[in-house]
């Protein structure tokens, strides 16, 4: 466990990369992870947790948030439609939103609340069938409609294929944030962090180098 240490390899990279290391928020990655772990990283002061799950985030979380102010919580998991009233009532930032019918639900209920979670477009950079988020193709024309919307798109999310170089799609992913407009780049995990940052990353989503394996195999 070693939260101080991926802080200094996130600044140290963002330096690497000139650029000022508070342009990197670390989003602590706790889905499937044995609640004295996360509750050590809550002491030593950090706030920002990703879940995959709405279910787990949602069982796990009210009971810290009685102990601990100020958590933030970003759903970085595929979310289902019946499940976005949940999401948006927890979460601080959703990082998959990737088709139509999510959006339409999505701006319904900001419409109803008067807010919205900061929302990141999830693009399939690799293609691959199983995965979700929008095909780099249908990218521009999907964020023109979320925010034809009105919906706060603040940026755009992948996870390349497990087996294949990031940087290609780290590069993608900045290359269509940056010709629509969007500085938010959700790229990184325990294993290529310092690339995503070097890419341009804004967000780096670290689960296990931060908590240790998980327990249980979460699908992506
Ligand atoms: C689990 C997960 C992560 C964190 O993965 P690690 O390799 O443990 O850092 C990041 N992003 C998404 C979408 C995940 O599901």
């Amino acid at each position: 466990m070693s939260l101080a240490g991926i802080r200094d390899r996130i600044a140290a990279a963002a330096r690497e990369a000139g650029r000022p290391s508070g342009s990197v928020a670390l989003i602590a990655v706790s889905k499937t992870q044995p609640e004295d772990r996360v509750v050590q990283i809550l002491e030593a002061g950090h706030r920002v947790f990703g879940e995959n799950r709405v279910q787990e985030a949602a069982t796990r979380w009210p009971p810290l948030r009685e102990r601990f102010d100020g958590i933030a919580l970003h759903l970085i998991g595929p979310l289902q439609t019946n499940k976005a009233r949940q999401a948006v009532e927890m979460a601080a930032a959703i990082h998959s939103l990737d088709r139509p019918k999510l959006a339409t639900t999505l701006a319904r209920l900001a419409q109803e609340r008067g807010e919205s979670p900061d929302l990141f477009v999830q693009v399939n950079t690799g293609e691959e069938p199983q995965k979700a988020g929008v095909l780099p193709v249908e990218a521009d024309g999907f964020i023109a409609e979320a925010r034809a919307l009105d919906l706060p798109v603040v940026g755009l999310m992948c996870l390349p294929p497990v087996d294949e170089a990031p940087s290609l799609h780290f590069a993608l992913l900045a290359k269509i944030a940056e010709r629509n407009g969007l500085a938010g780049l959700s790229m990184g995990m325990s294993g290529d962090f310092e690339e995503a940052i070097a890419f341009g990353a804004t967000h780096v989503r670290v689960g296990s180098a931060i908590f240790g394996a998980r327990e249980t195999a979460a699908p992506g």
